[in-house]
């Protein structure tokens, strides 16, 4: 038996090599990755703009702390401000420390403001934030807080897109909001219209911060750089992580000005904004931002999204729902079919997905596919299907 912690039930596939968007095993099998390593590959595997940047980089230096001034820190967090909403960027090495960061920031902001007592955050049912203590209690699923009482306080939940209930749920204690503008391992839902112009409403009215969780949903993965850009709505604070790095550890904390509160001591990792994850960000960046890249992510996202409806109509007694944004897409298999045996048998014949809540299987593909790559994933989808009618 290994030494390895079983945290994990991977499947029986090890890849040897990646190429755009297929991986291939050591014994020469391709796949076509709609999962994407869970909506981080954003670019597909070895693009070369980023293999240069990380290799370069490595002949240079990798690491040096935050002892010491790192120009690609500042160049990156001044690019993704340039881009967004953002005044000021944090960089973490994960979704997971991402919210953490922000968490911290919802807290400190409301002290800094002469509220101590306003420190709890209404976050969505059916959320997934990451896997520290604070952001199990954020979700508050049982199956992440199973075993690890007592609950870090100050989180609470409202069902997701419900915005009497969020009201309902501020008291004088509530320091933020915080929601994924399109919930992922939940199973997949879109925020619905105006929700989240009504929260940003609400913060308003209640003087809470506004706190997009973006780490699946953002970095070009719905078609804009963030999702809640679909709204035309300026959140407070966002953290965002896997398609920043395109594969390398990467993570960040966006936030305006005002909500920029964390100063010096506040805040730290030893390697969170490391000149190799710089290089690879500024170059992930840079292909997100090149003319007609988010385009591309729009019309090939609405290609997968009506296939996917196509196969629910064509297979009825399989599938029940296509829903998602981007190329953010979920397939809801019907009650007989467990999706995660679904995506066993896709992987046997050669495609990746991702399984999520609510029976959804997830397809975040690298964002550089093509409709060829749509059709071929489509058919494989068809064959399997074919085998339960
Ligand atoms: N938030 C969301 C919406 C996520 O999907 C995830 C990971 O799946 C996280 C946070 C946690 O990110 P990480 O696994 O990098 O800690």
């Amino acid at each position: 038996m290994s030494a390895l912690m079983p945290t994990y039930a991977p499947a029986d596939l090890a890849f040897e090599k990646g190429e755009g968007v297929y991986l291939y095993t050591a014994d020469g099998r391709r796949f076509l990755d709609f999962c994407a390593g869970i909506a981080v590959n954003c670019m597909g595997h070895a693009h070369p703009h980023l293999v240069e940047a990380l290799t370069e980089q490595a002949k240079k230096v990798w690491h040096v702390s935050n002892l010491y001034t790192i120009p690609g820190q500042i160049k990156l967090a001044d690019r993704l401000a340039a881009a967004s909403f953002a005044d000021r960027v944090f960089f973490s090495n994960s979704g997971a420390e991402a919210l953490e960061g922000s968490i911290k920031i919802a807290r400190k902001y409301q002290k800094d403001h002469g509220h101590p007592e306003r420190f709890r955050i209404i976050a969505c049912e059916n959320a997934f934030h990451g896997r520290t203590l604070a952001t199990i209690a954020a979700a508050g699923q049982a199956k992440l807080l199973e075993g690890f009482t007592p609950v870090v306080d100050g989180f609470s939940q409202v069902a997701f897109g419900n915005l009497n209930e969020m009201r309902a749920a501020v008291t004088d204690e509530t320091a933020a909001i915080l929601v994924e503008p399109v919930q992922g391992e939940g199973g997949l839902r879109a925020a619905p219209e105006g929700y989240l112009q009504g929260l940003r409403d609400l913060c308003d009215e209640f003087g809470l911060l506004l706190m997009f969780d973006e780490v699946q949903c953002g970095m070009g993965r719905t078609g804009k750089l963030f999702a809640h850009e679909w709204a035309g709505v300026t959140p407070d604070v966002v953290a965002t992580a896997k398609g920043i790095g395109g594969g390398f550890p990467l993570g960040a904390i966006l936030t305006t000005e005002a909500a920029g509160v964390l100063g010096v001591g506040n805040h730290g990792t030893t390697y969170g904004g490391n000149p190799l994850a710089m290089a690879v960000g500024g170059a992930v960046l840079d292909e997100l931002l090149k003319d007609g890249f988010l385009d591309h992510v729009v019309a090939v996202g609405e290609t997968l999204g009506r296939a996917l409806s196509a196969l629910v109509e064509k297979f009825p007694t399989v599938f029940v729902e296509a829903r998602g944004q981007g190329l953010m897409q979920g397939i809801k298999l019907v009650e007989g079919i467990v999706n995660r045996d679904f995506k066993t048998e896709l992987e046997g014949a050669g495609l990746l997905v991702a399984p999520a809540g609510d029976n959804v299987l997830r397809l975040l593909p690298p964002l550089i596919i093509e409709d060829s790559h749509v059709t071929e994933a489509i058919a494989i989808f068809e064959t399997v299907a074919a085998r339960h009618i």
